[in-house]
Formats: C-alpha cells, structure tokens, sequence
C-alpha cells in the first residue's frame, strides 16, 4: 500500500530500508585489518545487537540516491579505493574521500537514525535539525563540514579492535552541543547538532572540503561510557555462567 516516503514526502510503495548499511556489519572488519588495525587471531567478542535492521522509509527513488553515497563509502572507507592513508600514533589519516559524497553518507546516517521507528535508535531526536538535514539530502546538499560534523573512533582493547561490537545511540552533551554517538562494528560514530559551531580541536577529525578526515584510534578505558557499558555487559554475563 503506497506510503508517504519519510524523504521527499511522495506517496509511493516503500522499499524496506537499512538504517545502518549492510557493508558496515560484513566489512568493517575487512577495512580495518587494511588498515592493520586487527591481529588476525582477535577472538571474537559477542555482538549486542542484531545486524540488518529494516524499515519501510523511502520510495526507489530515494533510496537509490542513498545507495549512491552508501557505494561511495563503501569503496572509499572500506576499500580505500583512491584514498591515501597515513598512520599517526592515535590517528589514521584518509586523503582523498570526496568531501560531498562522505559528508551526504555521513548525514544520511544521522538522519535515518532520527526517523527510523525501531527501538534500537529511540534516544535519537534531531528536533528541527532533522528536517534541515532533510532537506539537504534531498537537494543533494553536504552542508558546510562544520554543521553537524562526525567524528569517527576505532575502539581499541589492549590494542586490539573488535568489529563485532555494536552500541545503539546515545545521547552525551559536549560543549553546549548535542553529541550522538553509536558504535556500529566497533567504530565510534560522533554526530555533533547544534546550531553554533562544534569545538575548533574536532577540524583535525571531521571530514573537511580538502577531502582529509582522520579517524582516531582509542582505548576503550579512555572513552568512560563504552569502558561502563562493557562492564554492565560482563557482569551480565558472569552473572549467566
Ligand atoms: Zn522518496
């Protein structure tokens, strides 16, 4: 039965869309392991989630220009395709992402994370940025990189990265911003909403119109709300065995 699409608003048959892309869950750790972020012996921890959430929420149309981005991101982040790649102490560094297609995959994100009805992502609520992002998509417009920039993490344990761990978005204040952060294969995702400027020491980070971005590498002891999360999780399951 034809549905209103939550993009451009047509009443249209609705494809049963992912929230977070497919690729995400079967190659992050494939893109890592490029960039010798996994031993190859990691074990496996248990995942908390899980993968392949869908949801009826765009139209064809709609939801071939997000497979579009989605592509670009795939073969830019996952399989470094063009990209130059740089390894600092805490940093890796990515020259070459193409700042308007990276920065639309990157709000397309945010932004089904906001719409989506699932109970994964209900601490997510954009307010009226929801709609300015909307609106932005469907121009094709990837905003300025200062307004609602991401900041991307690989949580580390002992060093090691382990892909299969997701979190569902949680909402932190920072700086007087909004900061939603939701772990999807081990990568910390870091969307900044506000209406003034994120803090200057995040440019060196986010995605910028030079077409660098950096993603950092962290131990998850330095990052307190993953460190409680992980440990409510082993008690958990301590408790079971
Ligand atoms: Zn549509």
């Amino acid at each position: 039965m034809p549905t209103l699409c939550a993009l451009c608003k047509v009443r249209d048959d609705l494809k049963s869309s992912h929230i977070i892309p497919e690729f995400f869950y079967k190659s992050m750790y494939d893109a890592l392991h490029r960039f010798h972020l996994i031993p190859s012996d990691s074990a496996k921890p248990e995942q908390f989630v899980q993968k392949g959430m869908r949801e009826k929420l765009l139209c064809g149309g709609c939801e071939l220009k997000f497979s579009q981005w989605e592509s670009y991101a795939y073969r830019t982040f996952v399989e470094a395709h063009g990209v130059h790649v740089t390894h600092f102490k805490n940093r890796i560094l990515l020259q070459g992402i193409d700042y308007g297609k990276f920065k639309l995959f990157l709000l397309s994100l945010l932004w089904r994370t906001d719409v989506s009805t699932l109970s994964f992502f209900d601490e997510v609520d954009l307010g009226p940025h929801g709609e300015r992002i909307r609106l932005a998509l469907l121009k094709g417009d990837p905003l300025q990189p200062n307004n609602y920039p991401c900041v991307l993490t690989a949580v580390t344990i002992d060093g090691v990265f382990f892909p299969d761990w997701h979190v569902p978005p949680t909402l932190a204040k920072y700086d007087g911003h909004h900061v939603y952060r939701l772990l999807v294969s081990g990568v910390l995702f870091m969307f900044f909403v506000g209406s003034h400027p994120p803090p200057q020491r995040l440019g060196v980070l986010t995605l910028n119109t030079k077409n660098e971005m950096s993603v950092a590498v962290e131990e998850i002891r330095n990052i307190p709300f993953l460190s409680d999360i992980m440990l409510t999780f082993k008690a958990r399951n301590a408790r079971k065995n």
